[in-house]
């Protein structure tokens, strides 16, 4: 009769080659711990009877095998993007340039001046690094990265109006995303809430007679993700700031997307630059590093010396900073812009210039390497939490296939992983947020799938 007794010991499975080369490979301690996991779910599934025989040392080792795969399997794995969504948020918003991975690379990989003066050999300021290229790049006297815009926006209230009054229009009061609604965020900082205005329509006087009293900070919005359109009514921010400043008020401009360039030119709807924040004015003004700035995530904060400098000296700057990668990072994708080749080098800037006729190109060259398929007009967005409802023009490659959820959710396992839509039962797939590189990747994994 079988008995446990029979099941191999932890001992005798370690003396095996093939445990030998699992300690390899995942080391002594993690493939013991797997041994033992394995074994005891066969004993309980021998003692319950869901099992009569018990395995033998091969197939006990296959297991062992798996289960540690499974234990070390990364979560966060690179994917192939052909939904035509540039700044897809849930895969990582902006992909980043040649130049930006090699600053990061090469600050991770040893020591840096990420704190150290080089000129007096004694500590320096993290803060440095981007700050005198976004001085050149927007006028800004001063600036400061840290972590994230909403993690800027927190940190500018906390030190600039804690138990101060902040006041802000009834139509800027969003939610950008990800349970990120800006009234939340400002009491979290302890600014007084002053909303003024009603949903549709706030008018420059009602900012006037709220600055009456005492107020730290005039606070706009950019409303990001949604359009307000019909009977509405909003001052410009110019008029916005001349109010503000009448009344010795700083106007803070939470700009989130933040563009260096006018996304106009790419055949989509303008969306406010941090260029025009500057002319117009305003004293501080925040935005991300991984919107349409198409860098490492970051919140950048420019603006007043003297603002910047009450910002930097604030507790929670500490606790919001950003790393050295970030910095490194950033520093690289700012100076595309400086260098005004963002088009060329910047990967999302680059998958907005596209032309049609060079992404209708690449479908047909899909198209024909596959052998299947025909190339259609369809759109694609920005995505990111900018440019609401705004599509520009692009060519896809769509594949008639028996069920196009099955065909998605084989495209998902595939590895690399690819990430597409479907639309009246095809399956589509978006040329222009591929990355050159993927390409190759991409047929070979959509010809498997096919043949399958
Ligand atoms: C996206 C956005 C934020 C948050 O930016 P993160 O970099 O994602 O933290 C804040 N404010 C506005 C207006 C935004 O659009």
């Amino acid at each position: 009769m079988t008995t446990l007794r029979n099941l191999p010991s932890v001992e005798q499975i370690l003396q095996t080659e093939a445990a030998a080369y699992l300690i390899a490979r995942f080391g002594r301690p993690l493939t013991l711990d797997s041994i033992r996991f394995v074994l005891d779910d066969i004993r309980a599934r021998f003692q319950s009877g869901q099992i009569t025989a018990l395995p033998l040392t091969d197939l006990i080792l296959a297991q062992t095998e798996s289960q540690l795969i499974t234990w070390t399997r990364q979560t966060l794995l690179p994917v192939i993007n052909a939904s035509g969504v540039i700044l897809h948020t849930n895969l990582g918003r902006a992909p980043l340039s040649d130049a930006t991975i090699r600053a990061m690379d090469i600050v991770s990989r040893g020591y840096s001046t990420l704190e150290f003066d080089l000129e007096s050999g004694k500590r320096g300021s993290r803060l440095i690094h981007a700050e005198s290229l976004l001085q050149k790049l927007t006028g800004a006297e001063a600036a400061l990265v840290v972590n994230n815009c909403a993690s800027a926006v927190l940190l500018i209230l906390s030190a600039l109006a804690n138990k101060k009054r902040v006041i802000i229009s009834r139509s800027q009061l969003v939610e950008i995303g990800g349970g990120f609604r800006v009234p939340d965020v400002m009491k979290q900082s302890g600014a007084k809430l002053v909303e003024v205005g009603t949903t549709n329509k706030v008018r420059l006087s009602d900012y006037q007679s709220a600055a009456e009293e005492p107020t730290a900070l005039i606070m706009r919005v950019h409303r990001s993700n949604f359009k307000l359109v019909g009977f509405t009514e909003e001052p410009e921010l110019k008029d916005i700031v001349a109010a503000a400043h009448q009344a010795g008020v700083p106007v803070v401009d939470d700009l989130g997307s933040g563009a260096l360039y006018d996304t106009e030119k790419y055949g989509i709807a303008h969306e406010p630059t941090v260029q025009e924040s500057m002319q117009a004015g305003a004293d501080i003004i925040c935005f991300s590093g991984d919107k349409l700035l198409g860098g490492p995530q970051a919140g950048i904060i420019i603006g007043k010396a003297d603002l910047i400098a009450k910002i930097k000296k604030h507790p929670l700057a500490r606790a919001v900073r950003a790393d050295k990668a970030c910095l490194a990072g950033l520093s690289a994708t700012l100076l595309h812009y400086l260098k005004d080749e963002a088009e060329r080098e910047v990967p999302i800037v680059k998958m907005m210039s596209l032309t049609l006729k060079q992404v209708k190109g690449r479908a047909e060259a899909w198209a024909a390497e596959l052998g299947k398929g025909s190339v259609v007009e369809g759109e694609s967005t920005v995505g990111g939490g900018s440019l609401p409802g705004e599509s520009m023009p692009t060519f896809l490659l769509s594949l008639q296939v028996k069920s196009a959820e099955k065909f998605l959710r084989a495209l998902r396992k595939n590895n690399p992983p690819i990430i597409a839509r479907t639309e009246n039962d095809k399956v589509l797939l978006d040329p222009r947020t591929v990355l050159p590189e993927q390409e190759g990747a991409l047929l070979v994994g959509v010809k498997n799938i096919l043949k399958s």
